[in-house]
Parts: C-alpha cells; sequence; structure tokens
C-alpha cells in the first residue's frame, strides 16, 4: 500500500520544485500592500501569464478601503553607544507590519510599550502586524529582550507609508464551459514559509498544470494580500460570481499535520469531492466545519455572496507552535509534505473537472458484458489500479441521469478514478451515454 502512494507521488511531480521555490521566496519583505507583494508576484510571472492588478489607496472595497501603501528599508534598536541589538536586516519578522517612521531615543519603558516576545517560546520571533494601528513595533526573541537592561535605546525605522497601491496576482485557464473553479492563497506574510508561501507554491505548480490540461470547467487563481486583497477582488467582479462553481483556498500545505480540509458554509460539491480524495489518499486527515474565522473562506462564504469555497490546509492556524513564529521556516515546510499536497489538489481538480451524469442508453435489466468484451477489458486494468467488475456495476446501476460519478463512488466507496474508468469502458461500450440532467 506503501509503495503504491509513493509510486503514485513520483509519477505526478509538478512541474517545479516548490521547496525551492518556497525558498527563493522566503527573503522578500511582504505585507498587505508594498515593494514585496510586486517582487513575489513579478517571480510567480516567471512561471504563469500573471495578471498584476494595482488597486489604488482609498479604493472603497465593499465596506472597506484599500490603505495606504507600506514600505521599509531598515529599522533597528541600538544602545546608545551605537551597537545593533535588533536589525531589521537580519529578519523582516522583527519589524510589526505597518510600523510608520520612527527616530528617537526612549527609555526601556517607553519602549516596551512597542515591544512584543513570546515568553513561552523565548528563542521565537513573534509575527505582528498593526494594519490599522497607526503605530509601531518590535518583534524579538524573550530571551534577548530580558538581556536588554538599559535605562534607554535608540529606535530607527526607515518606513514610509504613501499613497500608492494593493496590489494582486490573478491567472485565469479557459474552460469549454463558462464554470470556474476558484483557487486563492495570501501573499501578505514576510518570511513565514509554511504560513502563505507554500500555499503559492502549490498553487503556481498547479496552474502552470491546469494550462497543459484538457479542461471542462475554467480555473481562475489569485494571490491576495489577506482579506484587503479578497475583497478588492470580489468587489471587482461581483457581476461574474455565479461563474464560480467550486472554490477552494489553500494555505499551510507544507508542515507534517494530517490534512485539514473546512468545508463551505453552504455544504457545495467541493466539500464532497475534498472529503472524497482525502479518504482515499491513504493521509491523516480531518473534515472541519465552516466557521467564520480563517483565511479569506471568511470573506468568499459572507453572507451575501455565500460561494462554494472551501479551506484546505495540513496545520490549522493558530494550533501548531510554529505558527505566526520565527520558526515557521525553511526547515519546518518539507519538500515530501509540499508534493503530497500538490498530488491532493491535482486529484480534487481532476475529479471536479471529470464529475459528470451519464445515464444508461437501455437500462431495463443488467446489459450482457460478455458479449460487449467487458470482462476481457476489467482484466486488462486489473494490473493497472483500474475498474474493477463491481466498479462497472456500480456504474452501469446508477447511471440513471441522478447520480454523478461522484455520487457513484462515494456510494461504492471506491476512488473517484477507478469509477471514472470503468464510466469510460462504459461509454466505449456504447452501455450509457451522458445526460442532460447534471453537468
Ligand atoms: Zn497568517
Amino acid at each position: 500500500m506503501l509503495d503504491k502512494v509513493t509510486s503514485t507521488v513520483a509519477e505526478r511531480r509538478p512541474a517545479i520544485d516548490l521547496h525551492s521555490l518556497v525558498a527563493e521566496l522566503f527573503p522578500i519583505n511582504r505585507s498587505l500592500t508594498g515593494a514585496g507583494v510586486r517582487q513575489t508576484l513579478d517571480i510567480i510571472a516567471r512561471y504563469v501569464d500573471l495578471t498584476i492588478h494595482e488597486v489604488p489607496t482609498g479604493t472603497p472595497v465593499l465596506d472597506w478601503h484599500v490603505p495606504a501603501e507600506w514600505n521599509i528599508r531598515g529599522a533597528t534598536i541600538s544602545t546608545l553607544s551605537g551597537r545593533r541589538l535588533v536589525d531589521f536586516a537580519d529578519n523582516n519578522l522583527h519589524v510589526m507590519g505597518y510600523s510608520k517612521p520612527f527616530h528617537g531615543v526612549l527609555s526601556r519603558a517607553e519602549l516596551a510599550r512597542h515591544v512584543h516576545t513570546l515568553p513561552d517560546q523565548p528563542d521565537l520571533i513573534p509575527y505582528r502586524t498593526g494594519y490599522y494601528a497607526d503605530d509601531w513595533g518590535f518583534c524579538l526573541p524573550d530571551r534577548l529582550w530580558r538581556t536588554m537592561t538599559d535605562d534607554s535605546y535608540r529606535v530607527e525605522i526607515d518606513s514610509e507609508l504613501k499613497q500608492g497601491a494593493l496590489t494582486y496576482g490573478e491567472f485565469f485557464v479557459p474552460g469549454e464551459t463558462e464554470n470556474e473553479v476558484l483557487i486563492t492563497c495570501h501573499i501578505c506574510h514576510p518570511s513565514l514559509a509554511n504560513d502563505n508561501l507554500s500555499g503559492i507554491s502549490v498553487m503556481t505548480a498547479l496552474a502552470m498544470r491546469q494550462m497543459r490540461q484538457t479542461r471542462r470547467l475554467g480555473y481562475r487563481f489569485l494571490l491576495l494580500p489577506a482579506t484587503i486583497g479578497a475583497l478588492a477582488w470580489l468587489d471587482r467582479n461581483e457581476s461574474r460570481l455565479d461563474r464560480v462553481a467550486h472554490g477552494l483556498v489553500l494555505t499551510c500545505l507544507g508542515d507534517s499535520n494530517g490534512f485539514h480540509y473546512k468545508q463551505s458554509r453552504k455544504g457545495a460539491p467541493i466539500d464532497r469531492a475534498v472529503a472524497h480524495v482525502l479518504k482515499h489518499s491513504g493521509h491523516r486527515h480531518e473534515v472541519l466545519p465552516f466557521s467564520p474565522y480563517g483565511y479569506d473562506e471568511r470573506q468568499f462564504c459572507s453572507p451575501g455572496l455565500d460561494l462554494p469555497v472551501g479551506c484546505l490546509m495540513r496545520g490549522v492556524h493558530g494550533t501548531f507552535p510554529e505558527y505566526h513564529t520565527s520558526a515557521d521556516n525553511l526547515d519546518f515546510v518539507k519538500p515530501d509534505r509540499l508534493d503530497e499536497s500538490y498530488v491532493v489538489i491535482e486529484q480534487v481538480l481532476d475529479l471536479l473537472d471529470h464529475d459528470r451524469v451519464y445515464e444508461r442508453v437501455d437500462g431495463r435489466g443488467e446489459p450482457q458484458l460478455g458479449r460487449r468484451g467487458l470482462y476481457r477489458a476489467i482484466a486488462g486494468q486489473r494490473e493497472a489500479g483500474g475498474a474493477t467488475q463491481m466498479d462497472l456495476l456500480w456504474v452501469l446501476n446508477l447511471a440513471d441521469g441522478k447520480h454523478s460519478l461522484l455520487d457513484m463512488a462515494i456510494r461504492a466507496d471506491v476512488p473517484f478514478a477507478r469509477i471514472e474508468a470503468a464510466a469510460r469502458l462504459a461509454l466505449d461500450a456504447n452501455l450509457i451515454r451522458p445526460s442532460e440532467a447534471r453537468a
């Protein structure tokens, strides 16, 4: 069994080295806006023909406004004698996102109001943002902060908040139909590998794959600064949202936890598709009900939109100790785990694309399989792990214009690909035909 899973992964290699892409993006200082987001999108644009959108500061998007653009060149805390103790150049997590410029000498007590540490994880730097706070802050290991006992320190933050833009990336692969699969990830975290870069990397490889596939559905890939980016895209695309047939938010796909799939708010086919693939994947997994907290599924599943969008992750935000700390680094994200995540999502996309409703050409009684060479065809498939006779019987029984192939696979409790292979045999033998009932 294990051999089989391993060989499946080997056969389905992503077109790019996922961990290398994570490593390339890792040092860049991303935030909701600014040069780091653009630099990240420019790198992704080497692999796919990305459209890069700029939404000006102040633009209203649903109930929000696009914030000022934030950029930073450097930031330090030094002793009065000039020894640097904390430097943004060493780790971009050291500065709270959206810190406003500051230059001055502060007492330790005054500085303490701007310092964030993790006393329970004293060697790690926390990740903090203050997007709408009009403030500044530093994040440092608690162990370092405890050694800082001088009366005063010099603080320099060379940052800028200006009229600029919010930047997001979009890549669309058209299908035969108007229906689309929406796949999104967030791109607003600085040097955090699992939380944001794993999703970006896996999504880029999936976009490259879908370009080369024969497709019934269209695939829309969005690289968004969390919340405000999703709101901006929704605001600009509201008239076209009825095309979204399925959607997945991708995040935290490179750690070694089992998979977690968070269902859509409304209960949609994507929920059954992901649950089915995970069940037959051999990986540890858990299906979680929708909740109004997490990533951009919060926006896509808001009541006035209620899109069929779920969220796939391995470790769940806030539950693993590396989350939003400097330990979410290139060692925490494993190449094999990224590849596994890619394969799972690839199977989900194939399932969504190939799921059809069929009906028997003549549904009265069982057809005679031997006369049509189907026993021989099934025997040939067995070697390759294809359809069994039982799979074919399920297809021939449930092809009634009411059951989709996924319905059949769930009822038969076998992988979708086997039911699909059985349906192909039945189709070739002219025993079933596509039904108009439901596509
Ligand atoms: Zn996060």
